[in-house]
């Protein structure tokens, strides 16, 4: 492997991007430099942190949208329990290390993240197991914030007089949330990556039951048009989706969903109009890849390059999915092939898509197969970090990062897992870490504590992963709820 990082242009346009070949990479950009910078890890630290995960026998579960320079160095560890992937698989991998011969987890994410790992692990049985996070002050999330407001216990104390009310709440949410929703409405929690499934077999199951979907306004949004348009296709295609549904049950499902309209994740956030109109402009042959959560404009792109075979709607693992399955196409197809996908999420993912992209170059060095990721942010959108040889850092400096003007697409929050915070928790003894636990909450809500409430939604969620359909518990709890109410 070239031990440079060549910093020849690959292609014109408003954002920077970065070129991925079997052996090299080629950034174009200050932004897109620090990002392959990080892809080569210095040794040493890959050596210490493998040192100190091995002495300390810990898993690590760690976000896609982690900080690149924490990713190059956990993606170039030995150790075995390191996991990377979005939220939904992080709690199943801590389980499996756990199950493995891991003594302690560390999270490498938001605190909703921990929390969910903390509920995941107990109810496997594990609850000696520590959970760690990498700081003692509290890593945050806008939109775990927003479902914190009096506006969202209005929101769900309004869904609770609706009959059959079902409440699907995004899993970036406190323990707290998810408890104070499942007392005043049925409620199961979804990620990015199971929502559209899990509303649909919600409406499956669960007749006229009237879908209360947050906090994330723009994926509520989304979801809505996503719905909308699937009702047009024709019932063959339809019943492909899933078996229950025809186009009359999709609109009706359609009629029935309802979202929270005060909450927004402050990443996605950004890839609005202007943005959307560089895209247009600058790269209309590039392949679209746009989250659940990203506002209309950017969905509307992505729908749209989805139905024409030229991008993906989804999570962070539908992104990845899609990228590595084109790649694999370009690899089949004959001459030199060069791909070019806009990157519509966080700018994170980029570690992930370098390494598995690379792996499958480098299964056939010989085909002439190119892949860039433009990430659709300003280039000025780096941070002054004298101590790095470029001199630069993804992201800003401090406070809460991304502003509404700039452009820059990468998590303040997730940020704050940072490779120092990484080794410094681990070289620690367990005992001085009672503040880097997950948090604990010593309210009760009606007889019940927080951490059982609140973990209920998540326990349906994963009964519906496991098994395809919802919880027994749940659907019941929806029908007592509407008999209880009808009779009263
Ligand atoms: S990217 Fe950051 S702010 Fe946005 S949902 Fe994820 S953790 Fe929250």
């Amino acid at each position: 492997m070239s031990d440079e990082v060549p910093a020849a242009p690959a292609s014109p346009g408003s954002f920077p991007s970065l070129s991925i070949r079997a052996n090299e990479l080629s950034p174009r950009g200050s932004f897109a430099e620090s990002q392959a910078l990080y892809l080569r890890p210095d040794a040493e630290t890959v050596a210490e942190l493998d040192a100190l995960l091995k002495r300390t026998r810990a898993g690590v579960v760690a976000h896609f949208y982690m900080d690149p320079e924490l990713q190059g160095v956990l993606s170039a560890c030995s150790w075995p329990y390191i996991h990377v992937s979005d939220s939904l698989a992080m709690a199943d991998a801590a389980v499996g290390m756990v199950e493995k011969g891991a003594e302690r987890i560390v999270v490498l994410g938001v605190d909703f993240m921990s929390e969910n790992v903390r509920a995941v692990l107990d109810a496997a049985g594990h609850e000696s197991v520590p959970v760690h996070r990498v700081s003692a002050e509290a890593i945050g999330c806008s939109l775990a914030e927003a479902a914190e407001s009096e506006a969202y216990l209005a929101y769900l104390d309004d869904a609770a007089e609706h009959p059959r009310a079902l409440h699907v709440v995004y899993i970036n949410t406190s323990l707290r949330t998810k408890a104070l929703a499942q007392v005043r409405v049925p409620t199961l929690t979804c990620t990015s990556g199971n929502v559209v499934r899990t509303i649909l077999q919600a409406a499956a199951e669960i007749p006229d039951v009237s879908i209360f979907f947050g906090p994330d306004t723009y994926m509520g949004e989304n979801l809505e048009v996503l719905f909308g348009s699937l009702a047009e296709l024709g019932d063959d295609a339809i019943r492909a989706l899933h078996p229950a549904h025809d186009s009359r049950s999709l609109r009706a499902l359609r009629e029935r969903l309802h979202h929270f309209e005060q909450g927004n994740c402050v990443v996605h956030h950004m890839f609005g109009a202007e943005v959307v109109g560089l895209v247009r402009a600058d790269y209309p042959d590039a392949q679209v890849t746009a989250h659940l959560e990203v506002p209309g404009e950017m969905f509307a792109l992505g729908m749209r390059a989805q139905r024409e075979g030229r991008g993906v709607i989804g999570s962070t693992s539908d992104i990845l999915a899609h990228i590595e399955a084109q790649t694999r196409l370009a690899m089949n197809a004959s001459g030199a092939r060069r791909l070019q996908f806009v990157l519509g999420t966080e700018a994170g993912m980029v570690t992930p898509i370098v390494r598995r992209v690379q792996e499958i170059l480098r299964e056939d060095e010989a085909r002439d197969v190119e892949v860039e990721i433009v990430f659709p942010v300003a280039s000025e959108a780096v941070a002054a970090a004298p101590d790095s040889p470029l001199g630069v850092v993804p992201g800003v400096a401090a406070g809460e990062g991304c502003t509404v003007a700039g452009g820059c697409a990468t998590c303040p929050y997730m940020k704050m897992n940072s490779l120092t915070s990484l080794l410094a928790t681990l070289a620690r003894d367990p005992s001085e870490l009672t503040a880097f636990e997950p948090r604990k909450y010593l309210e009760k809500i009606e007889r019940r504590s927080v951490a059982e409430l609140g973990s209920e939604p998540i326990l349906h969620m994963r009964h519906f992963s496991r098994e395809g359909v919802m919880a027994p518990a749940l659907v019941q709890d929806v029908a007592t709820r509407y008999a209880r109410r009808h009779a009263g």
